[in-house]
């Protein structure tokens, strides 16, 4: 039998700072100040959400989810950590959004659902799993033929260790320290390639820049440290 495609340590991580993870100064505050640019990304191509099917995978304490399910889409959440689902479930119903959450990994969930989205999302998750190929095989089998798949991660190269490790880590104190792993980040040509193997077709490559200055982020064309990719299911 194949080994779960997860760490554990991982997994415990998210899991011991599941309680901060709305509050927008605390640990995960970069997530809150990029989710506006990547929900307006992810609109900018999908246009109408509305009534759509889109899973979340690697949710979290529901961010994106909240986001997307404000807009009237049908929204399922999974990530394999147990209290974060906790507090996404917390979460949504105290601001009475219907979303489905879900500790479950993806691979079980394509093997156990018949259920096919219009969307999945999987934002900043692929450089925290073991084989994120696995990840975006599952990702292929649970979008519908024509659904849109978007993901965003991290480019492995110098620039970015220097940045997202050394810079966002250690001197910005964006975020706590040991969050990444460099050897986990994913250059965006193995991404596309990777994803090309199961039948997911490249329409967007961006790149999320931040600016030190007002510590704001914003879209660019720069990929070369966080980028956003979106693919059709052909
Ligand atoms: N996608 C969310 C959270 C990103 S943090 C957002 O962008 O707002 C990364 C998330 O991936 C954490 O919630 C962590 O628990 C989850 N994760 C890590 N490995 C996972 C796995 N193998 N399966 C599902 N979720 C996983």
């Amino acid at each position: 039998m194949k080994e779960a495609n997860f760490y554990h340590s991982e997994i415990e991580k998210f899991n011991k700072i599941s309680e901060e993870w709305w509050d927008k100064s605390g640990s995960m505050k970069s997530l809150h100040k990029i989710n506006t640019l990547r929900l307006d990304w992810i609109l900018s191509s999908c246009l109408n959400i509305k009534n759509k099917s889109i899973l979340d995978l690697g949710c979290g304490g529901g961010i994106l989810s909240e986001s997307l399910a404000a807009l009237g889409a049908n929204v399922t959440g999974i990530d394999l950590a147990d209290d974060l689902i906790e507090i996404a479930n917390f979460h949504s119903s105290r601001n009475l959004l219907d979303i489905t959450y879900r500790n479950i990994s993806a691979e079980d969930l394509s093997i156990s659902e018949q259920k096919k989205y219009d969307i999945v999302v999987c934002m900043e998750m692929l450089e925290h799993v073991p084989d994120p190929v696995s990840i975006i095989k599952s990702c292929s089998n649970l979008v519908k033929d024509g659904g849109t798949v978007f993901f965003s991660t991290i480019n492995r190269n110098l620039k970015s260790f220097l940045f997202s490790i050394v810079g966002a880590e250690y001197i910005l104190k964006l975020l706590p320290i040991g969050t990444h792993s460099y050897k986990l980040f994913i250059k965006p040509c193995e991404l596309i390639k990777y994803s090309r193997k199961f039948n997911l077709e490249l329409m967007e490559l961006i790149g999320l820049s931040y600016n030190p200055i007002n510590g704001e982020f914003f879209l660019s064309n720069n990929v070369s440290v966080n980028y956003f990719m979106s693919f059709k299911k052909i």
